[in-house]
């Protein structure tokens, strides 16, 4: 197999798995040595998603919509996510832009 970024030959390798920054374990998959392109079998992805289901971060991803407060953009947090970062109302949170994404940090 050969990687869709560079056409490198693939490796399988047992690589460390994160989601949202957690480790859910090492997992089989075919690995570039030259770009790092992985991709995971479906025994592999069952494995994952049965580990990210018991660490609690399976379906932690919402898409909202940003609306107009004032001249602000306000943003409502999912329940499920709130009570994943044990953010509650009247607590601060630091806000700042990183890499072109938006971080959210619960202080
Ligand atoms: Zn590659």
């Amino acid at each position: 197999m050969k990687c869709i970024n560079c056409k490198t030959k693939m490796k399988e390798k047992l690589v460390e798995h994160k989601e949202f920054g957690v480790s859910l374990g090492k997992f089989p998959a075919m690995t570039c040595s030259k770009c790092g392109e992985r991709f995971y079998g479906l025994a592999a992805v069952d494995k994952i998603q049965a580990a990210s289901k018991k660490a609690g971060l399976f379906g932690k991803v919402s898409r909202v919509k940003a609306a107009k407060i004032g001249n602000s953009i306000a943003i409502r947090v999912p329940k499920e996510i709130a009570e994943f970062v044990h953010l509650k109302p009247g607590m601060d949170v630091v806000i700042h832009p990183e890499s072109g994404k938006m971080i959210v940090e619960v202080v």
